[in-house]
C-alpha cells in the first residue's frame, strides 16, 4: 500500500492521481513504492545467505531465475557458472560444518523489474576439514518474475590478502 505524499491518504494501484487532493502519483510511483521493494529484495539476499547458513539448497534454489541464472564465485571454479554452479553449492553444503556471517553496507538500487544489490560479507565456517575466513564483496542482480523477486546473477569476489596488497601497491603505505 502506498500513501500520498501530500495528504496522506490511501492510493489504489490503479490511480494515476490522489482521489482527495488530486496530487499526481503516476509520476512519483516509482520512488513511493521503493522501500516496499527495496525491503523484498532484501529478503531475497537474507534468505540467499541463509539458505548456505541452513545447508538448505532447496530454499536457495527457489530464489535463483533457473533459467538465466549466472554467478561468479569467491570459491575454485573462478569462471562464470551456471546451474552447475548450484550443483556444485548444494554438494558443498553437505560437507559444510559451521557457517556464520555478517553482511555491511548493503545498498540496494532498484530499476523498474531489475533490481542491483551489493554489499560485503564475511564469513567463517568449516568445510571437511578446512577452516576459512573470509571476506568478500558480493554484488546481485535480481530480476521481478511474476511479483516475486528472483536472482539472476551473483558475483563474489575477495578482499585480497593485506600482503598481497601491500607486495603490490608498496607506494600506498
Ligand atoms: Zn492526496
Amino acid at each position: 500500500m502506498i500513501y500520498c505524499p501530500n495528504c496522506g491518504s490511501q492510493i489504489d494501484e490503479a490511480d494515476a492521481f490522489c482521489r482527495r487532493c488530486g496530487f499526481n502519483i503516476a509520476q512519483i510511483r516509482g520512488a513511493l513504492e521503493s522501500p516496499k521493494e527495496q525491503e523484498a529484495v532484501k529478503s531475497v539476499i537474507i534468505q540467499r545467505i541463509e539458505g548456505i547458513r541452513m545447508r538448505d539448497a532447496e530454499a536457495i534454489r527457489k530464489l535463483i531465475d533457473i533459467d538465466n541464472y549466472t554467478k561468479f564465485d569467491d570459491w575454485p571454479p573462478f569462471e562464470r557458472q551456471g546451474l552447475d554452479g548450484l550443483k556444485r553449492e548444494a554438494d558443498a553444503l553437505k560437507v559444510l560444518k559451521e557457517y556464520n556471517y555478517e553482511i555491511s553496507d548493503l545498498r540496494i538500487d532498484i530499476f523498474g523489474n531489475t533490481a542491483l544489490a551489493s554489499f560485503i560479507i564475511r564469513y567463517r565456517g568449516r568445510i571437511r576439514e578446512l577452516d576459512f575466513n573470509v571476506r568478500s564483496r558480493v554484488t546481485m542482480v535480481l530480476a521481478k518474475v511474476s511479483d516475486e523477486w528472483k536472482i539472476v546473477h551473483e558475483h563474489w569476489s575477495r578482499f585480497p590478502e593485506k600482503e598481497w596488497v601491500r607486495r603490490r601497491f608498496p607506494f600506498l603505505y
